[in-house]
């Protein structure tokens, strides 16, 4: 099944552009000047131009063959170099007409005969997610009907208001849904509608051609944000969510050393290993727990463990290197932050680790009470280099991800 993506990027974006002239101080985010682009959907957003952003996420569908980029004449050339890239799939682009129902026409008569649907979509919506196109695609592969819309519940109260600012009465929202892009239309479905409607150009969605044709378009509900950007508050906001989205993982690095002496317990990971020596320590001198501390520490960027368990607080003398752990598990969880994963290197000359790697795991997925599978553990010996390669010293490294309200 073969889908052609008409992005719908005519209208000239003037309110944009009259909005930022006139309130230039208040956007100091726009340091380029404006005349620097052809048109909004050049802007940067978050590093990235709107329309490059928009086409990327529809790009990854193999489903999708072709791609008809639609722009006004006067920007055809500029956009056209944007695109150079992007060659490899069928791309084209072309000039729209004087309404966005007419470029829409422009691009489905160039579309290719042999794709089963068309998808219609604003070039000016760059969060558009992935999960709502897939659905749309998945639907057309099940379906006998010949349109389906995405679109929003309506939250707010709506009121129908008279030519004397009067209210006539208030509209029942439980029937109403705010319609966005992208919609979905069989190709042969809305060139039909296109033909059979004399007022087509005038329609301000595709769903809207389907219903003149006495068509009733399903619905997709969803609750992804997919605003359309129209003003330059509207670019700054998306701007914001693409930067908290890409900041959705963090990573630290915990690096400890301890020296290995007669007569002390050799505590590793949160386990006793049997060993005629151990960590010489202030506490119990577990190098690979101290290094997981760090690492979350690192992570969340809130020090390091001499800071938050002082080698020179009396409290700690001999502590259980377990209660760090939970003490900073617990600032962890407080930070709606959870661990992704934790990969861990013990540098250890003997004695030999592989019968007690499990054992470990399963101690330290129990103190950060996460899964064992997010946790990884590997020996290594110093090679016979030092004083770690006479047995005189474990050093241990660990590498943690955090991810946002993974709490387990
Ligand atoms: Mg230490």
């Amino acid at each position: 099944m073969k889908f052609s993506l008409i992005l719908a990027a005519g209208g000239s974006g003037q309110r944009f552009e009259k909005s930022l002239k006139k309130k230039k101080q208040r956007y100091p985010g726009f340091s380029r000047s404006s005349s620097a682009y052809p048109s909004k959907l050049f802007y940067p957003l978050a590093g990235k131009p709107v329309l490059i952003r928009t086409l990327e996420t529809f790009l990854t569908f193999s489903e999708i063959t072709e791609v008809l980029v639609v722009v006004p004449k006067e920007i055809r050339a500029q956009m056209t170099h944007l695109l150079q890239g992007y060659a490899s799939k069928k791309l084209k682009v072309m000039g729209g007409g004087k309404t966005r129902a007419e470029s829409v026409w422009n691009g489905l008569k160039a579309s290719d005969r042999a794709v089963d649907w068309v998808l219609v979509h604003d070039a000016a919506r760059p969060l558009i997610e992935r999960d709502v196109i897939r659905r749309l695609i998945a639907w057309a592969k099940r379906t006998k009907q010949n349109s389906c819309i995405t679109a929003k519940r309506v939250v707010p109260t709506i009121k129908e208001v008279n030519s004397k600012n009067k209210i006539v009465r208030t509209v029942d929202r439980r029937v109403l849904a705010e319609a966005e892009t992208p919609q979905l239309v069989r190709r042969t479905a809305l060139m039909r509608a296109y033909r059979q409607n004399k007022q087509a150009f005038s329609a301000t969605d595709e769903a809207m051609l389907m219903e003149s044709i006495g068509e009733n378009p399903e619905v997709l509900i969803h609750e992804t944000w997919n605003p359309k950007i129209t003003t330059p508050e509207d670019f700054l906001m998306a701007e914001k969510m693409i930067q908290n989205q890409s900041s959705c993982m963090r990573m630290g690095f915990g690096s400890d050393t301890h020296r290995l002496v007669a007569g002390r317990k050799f505590y590793l990971g949160g386990i006793c290993i049997p060993a005629p020596f151990g960590p010489l320590g202030h506490s119990d001198g577990d190098a690979l727990l101290h290094a997981v501390v760090d690492g979350i520490l690192g992570a969340m960027g809130s020090g390091d463990i001499g800071e938050w368990f002082s080698d020179r607080d009396k409290k700690y003398k001999n502590m259980k290197s377990s209660k760090f752990v939970l003490d900073v598990r617990d600032h962890l969880r407080q930070s709606g932050w959870g661990i992704g994963n934790l990969d861990c290197v013990v540098h250890l000359e003997e004695p030999k680790l592989g019968a007690y790697k499990t054992k470990m795991k399963t101690s330290i997925a129990r103190l950060l009470q996460i899964a064992e599978s997010k946790i990884n553990i590997k020996a290594k010996t110093f090679e016979g280099l030092g004083e770690g390669g006479k047995a005189e010293a474990v050093k241990c490294e660990t590498i943690v991800t955090l991810v946002q309200g993974g709490a387990s």
